[in-house]
């Protein structure tokens, strides 16, 4: 399961190579226990994204020495990958709400967010990446963006560029998005800046593909500070993958189309669009999205109406064809084939 892979800490399977630096982080727990005092908390709720799940028990351990003894620690064992996936039983049953790893989606008093950047060096990857970037003598405009994960460094990624003589491009996305020059593995709005090649600082290999697919006019170089590494998103093998779903979906009659209930998942009007239009969809509403959750249903087709990397990361693994809503209209005839873009996913909740 991919989804949001910025803590995935890269799939090293195929590439020789082990991760160059060790991440260390600072889980900010001073912050927590003011609010168990101010709060008089009994329940502390802690959320960990998948790849820092085996942190937590520490965390707990951690905290369990600075809290009195009366209060307990739980951990949530829900799936994780992105600020959209909070534990909402856990957040409603615990007086203090921890979330970890992921900037906020939505500014709530509910939930702590404690974002747990990096400490990885940035600007050694990046001094590699200017071979690969259009030099700033011929194209000094240049996109810079990046994960939640590295966001502490944005700044000095920006006065590297600009000392090597780039006019550094970066702007605030949308609502989904907290910081300037952030994007999400559903939102690259923070690219949409006047420069044809955009840098992206980060690791994993889902984000700057789905920038591209968004950018499809810019040169997006991907400078990864974790695993070391420089490459250009490639599309072409994405693309390939997403119209061999779509055509294998366009003779489907029986279609599922999936409402998804995590908080930061929902769109529940895109849902109801197709609905409407198809007297053989059916709603099949669910949190996590997974190949076993939906064997047993017999339809066709899906369409995904939530976190658009389950369709895009994880569609193969699907017993049947899995689309975005954009590739859907596209299978029942009342979009062209051209039209496949990237699903992209905007508001809160
Ligand atoms: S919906 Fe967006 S933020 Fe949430 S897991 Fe998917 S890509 Fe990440």
């Amino acid at each position: 399961m991919s989804q949001e892979s910025e803590y995935s800490e890269g799939d090293l399977r195929n590439t020789g190579m082990s991760l160059k630096h060790d991440r260390e982080w600072d889980y900010e727990l001073e912050r927590i226990v003011e609010a168990v005092e101010e709060k008089d908390a009994k329940k502390i709720g802690l959320q960990f994204p998948e790849g820092l799940k085996r942190r937590g028990p520490k965390v707990a351990d951690d905290l369990r020495e600075l809290v009195p003894e009366d209060v307990t620690i739980m951990l949530s064992g829900q799936p994780c990958y992105g600020a959209c996936d909070l534990d909402t039983y856990l957040m409603k049953r615990t007086d203090v709400f921890v979330h970890f790893g992921h900037s906020p989606m939505k500014d709530t008093d509910k939930v702590i967010y404690v974002p747990l950047f990096s400490n990885v060096e940035v600007t050694p990857i990046i001094e590699e990446a200017l071979e690969t970037l259009e030099p700033a003598e011929e194209t000094p405009e240049v996109g810079l963006v990046t994960t939640a994960q590295h966001m502490n460094r944005f700044e000095e990624m920006r006065d590297f560029l600009e000392d090597r003589g780039y006019d550094v491009k970066t702007r605030r996305g949308d609502d989904r998005l907290t910081h300037e020059g952030q994007v999400l593995g559903c939102n690259y709005a923070s690219a949409d800046v006047p420069a044809d090649q955009v840098l992206y600082v980060g690791g994993g290999k889902f984000h700057p593909l789905g920038l591209a697919m968004e950018h499809p006019d810019k040169h997006v170089v991907i400078a990864d500070p974790v695993n070391n590494v420089v490459t250009v998103a490639d599309t072409e093998k994405f693309m390939k993958q997403r119209y061999g779903a779509v055509h294998r979906a366009m003779d489907a009659e029986k279609w599922g189309v999936i409402f998804c209930t995590k908080i930061g998942q929902g769109r529940w009007e895109k849902a109801q669009e197709i609905l409407e239009d198809n007297d053989d969809a059916y709603l099949i509403t669910m949190d996590e999205v997974t190949p076993d959750r939906l064997r047993n249903f017999d339809m066709d087709a899906f369409v995904n109406t939530g976190c658009p990397r389950i369709t895009t990361d994880d569609g193969p693994r699907f017993h049947k064809p899995m689309l975005t809503p954009g590739e859907y209209e596209i299978a029942v005839g009342n979009e062209p084939l051209e039209n496949l873009e990237f699903d992209t996913f905007h508001g809160t909740w």
